[in-house]
């Protein structure tokens, strides 16, 4: 549905949709790599306890620099990296890790300047991209979802870019990145270099964290968010580790107070909830192991996958059985290669229910 002729938006957006899964009402929904288990009622008690403490200083506006939240943030990553040590100054925290990634294009890309990635990858990327008049570039990743890092070299000496995303775990094909990849990437690579983590906790034991390579590469940052493993994604809170004068750079294009009080005091709140939430994600690692070897048990192909949802298929028509997934009363995600589809591990009671589904479908 295009803009109307009578709106004044920029040409270049007349005819794009707003991006977004669809929210379907179903029983089972496993279509935006949510996280299925919620906060427990000690943890609901101390946000909501958090948020009303905020409350009565809402005539105020929030503290601009979010202080307290940036340490308690470089203190998680800390301890999930040990090899690295970070402070405040080192971290920078936004509306979720979409608002990050944007702030990054809006302070590094921008007119004239380029961004690269390769998909399949996240399909946000190219509209940050467009909404901060950055040229956008995509290589393609190899067929089975990993970079080719010496074609993604030349690419990279070719383009020029001013802002690379890699993403490891990769959305939609779970795909976690080989460190030397990322240090080739880094090393041939101009410009800012970003590793999307958003999905980092859920990686498979033995696959580092692009945080050990910040001590020797000014240009990385490493993106992250609680949407995904703290179980926040209701919250909005995304974030970033980077050199100091990296942070510093992006401080200069954030909006004046953009995380709100309430934002700052959940974030809070869950963070001191970690090894709650964290023990989920073990939950959640175990099922999506489960959920791959069962899958492969039908006689599908599937694809490694490091984070919270496994891409399957091959489908002739993945939208028919998208569909009749749909009309059982389960949601999952058409997306990714032709083919492909991709589920979002939920509580092993909603797998049961996925898999009961699908075996009627592809019977
Ligand atoms: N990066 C990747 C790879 C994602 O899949 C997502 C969300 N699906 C995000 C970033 C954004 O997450 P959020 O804005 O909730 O932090």
């Amino acid at each position: 549905m295009a803009v109307p002729d009578w709106v004044p938006v920029r040409e270049e957006l007349r005819d794009e949709e707003p991006y977004g899964a669809p929210q379907i009402d179903v029983p089972v929904r496993l279509n935006t790599n949510e996280n299925p288990y919620g906060p427990s009622e000690a943890a609901a008690a101390d946000v909501a306890e958090a948020v009303r403490t905020a409350a009565l200083e809402l005539n105020r506006y929030p503290d601009r620099e979010a202080a307290a939240l940036r340490e308690g943030l470089a203190a998680y990553l800390s301890r999930d990296t040990p090899a690295v040590d970070l402070d405040a100054s080192r971290v920078w925290a936004a509306n979720g890790s979409n608002e990050i990634m944007q702030q990054v294009l809006q302070a590094f890309g921008g007119p004239g300047r380029t961004a690269l990635s390769f998909a399949p990858t996240y399909s946000m990327y190219p509209e940050y991209a467009r909404n901060t008049h950055t040229r956008w570039v995509a290589g393609r990743r190899r067929d089975d979802f990993g970079i080719d890092v010496d074609a993604a070299v030349a690419l990279i000496d070719a383009e020029q870019p001013d802002v690379v995303f890699l993403t490891s775990p990769n959305n939609p094909t779970g795909t976690a990145l080989d460190p030397a990849h990322t240090r080739a990437v880094l090393d041939a690579a101009p410009g800012m270099v970003v590793v999307d983590e958003a999905y980092a906790e859920f990686r498979r034991a033995g696959t580092p964290s692009a945080l050990e390579l910040l001590a020797d590469h000014g240009r990385l940052i490493v993106t992250r968010t609680m949407s995904k493993a703290f179980a926040l994604a209701g919250g909005r809170l995304g974030y970033l580790a980077a050199h100091a004068d990296v942070v510093d750079a992006l401080r200069i294009v954030r909006l004046p107070y953009h995380l709100s009080s309430v934002t700052q005091a959940t974030a809070l709140a869950a963070l001191r909830h970690t090894d709650e939430l964290l023990a989920n994600v073990d939950a959640l690692r175990v099922e999506r192991d489960r959920t791959a070897e069962r899958l492969r048990g039908l006689g599908l192909t599937v694809a490694d996958s490091d984070a919270n949802f496994v891409l399957f298929g091959t489908f002739e028509d993945r939208h028919a059985t998208w569909q009749a997934l749909v009309d059982r009363g389960v949601l999952i995600r058409e997306t990714g290669p032709l083919g492909w589809l991709r589920v979002s591990i939920g509580t092993p009671s909603e797998m049961d229910a996925f898999f009961t589904a699908l075996q009627e479908v592809i019977a």
